[in-house]
């Protein structure tokens, strides 16, 4: 992946000719930077935002997503939403979606996001860049949220030269994204990496996964899931992630051992990741990352003591940080693949 250097906007010759003549006290006519519009949709929200090409964003605009009220009121809503930005920037020729998965980037199509289901069922395949395209009258790329969450890091958030990272978004699911020798990696047919479906614990009838398995990663690490089984744990119906997290750092014994088991759990799936992908970071992000300061070092410690063989000859425990993107990444990352499809990053 190319580094992200703003490219020179330079006038051009004509203009640059005229401006030599003006008064060199007089400021230079102002070049626009190039903009696009960005989405970040997930299960249950939508962002929107015109974002330029240093990675600023211009313009914001956040909405609770219709997925609920089904496929069609979710189009309906994302085509709304960006013409409401295209009138404010009527420059814009591209836009980029980050969406949760799974979906087939090349394709543009979303391929019955596992977290999306409305009255009519399940979302099932859905050509979502072709119904935008035509909805938008603008050229439409689309990318896994994941995917465009650890692009936008390596644009705006680690270290300039990272060259091997991955993402765990902590949501309502669990994402993962992995760039490796500084290029996205993608599985066969496209596909990117669905980590949060990696079982860690086979046949758990306690962690049942909205793909349909049991013990998939994503069933004990995403907040949601971290959730459902701390009310079970607790005894209550109510309590969510921020309460149990509220209560261990108030010394609860049982929300402590919850996230012992929760650092356990995220140990074994990073272990399972370092011995496919080999990052040298991993960045955490979305709501969950949030209760890091309760697992964070935990998990640190246990990845440690399971790599303690192989860290002698190379050392593989990647650095645990949390984003510094805050919830921006996605929609960053959505600008991130618009800019690279007009080709100037
Ligand atoms: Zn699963």
């Amino acid at each position: 992946m190319k580094k992200t250097t703003a490219r020179s906007t330079a006038a051009p010759a004509s203009t640059r000719s005229t401006t030599k003549k003006l008064d060199p006290a007089k400021k230079k006519p102002k070049v626009k930077k190039p903009v696009v519009l960005a989405y970040d949709l997930g299960g249950t929200k939508i962002a929107v935002g015109v974002v330029d090409l240093d990675g600023k964003i211009l313009a914001f605009q956040r909405e609770v997503a219709f997925i609920k009220q089904g496929k069609q009121a979710t189009l309906d809503q994302l085509i709304r939403l960006g013409k409401f930005m295209i009138e404010k920037f009527p420059e814009i020729s591209h836009v980029g979606i980050a969406c949760a998965g799974p979906l087939d980037p090349v394709a543009g199509d979303l391929l019955d996001p596992t977290n999306f289901s409305g009255p009519e069922g399940n979302w099932e395949r859905v050509p979502l860049t072709t119904v935008l395209a035509k909805g938008l009258k603008k050229k439409v790329i689309l990318e896994n949220d994941a995917a465009a969450a650890i692009l936008a890091e390596i644009w705006k958030g680690l270290p300039e030269g990272t060259q091997n990272a991955m993402i765990l978004t902590l949501g309502t699911g669990l994402g993962t994204a992995v760039v490796a020798n500084g290029e996205l990696v993608r599985g066969g047919r496209h596909l990117h990496t669905e980590g949060g479906h990696m079982i860690i614990r086979a046949g758990d009838q306690s962690a049942p996964c909205g793909c349909g398995q049991f013990g998939c990663a994503e069933a004990y690490l995403a907040g949601r899931t971290f959730a459902y089984r701390g009310r079970k744990r607790l005894g209550s119906e109510i309590i969510d992630a921020p309460q149990i997290a509220a209560r261990a750092r108030d010394g609860d014994p049982v929300s402590l051992e919850l996230f012992d088991e929760y650092s356990e759990l995220l140990a074994t799936a990073l272990h399972n990741y370092i011995m496919l992908f080999y990052p040298e970071v991993v960045v955490f992000t979305g709501s969950f990352a949030a209760a890091h300061d309760l697992f964070l070092k935990n998990t640190e410690k246990k990845l440690a003591k399971m790599l303690v063989r192989r860290n002698k000859v190379m050392n593989l425990q990647p650095k645990l940080v949390i984003s510094k993107l805050e919830n921006q990444a996605g929609l960053l990352g959505g600008a991130y693949v618009a800019f690279r499809a007009m080709r100037l990053l």
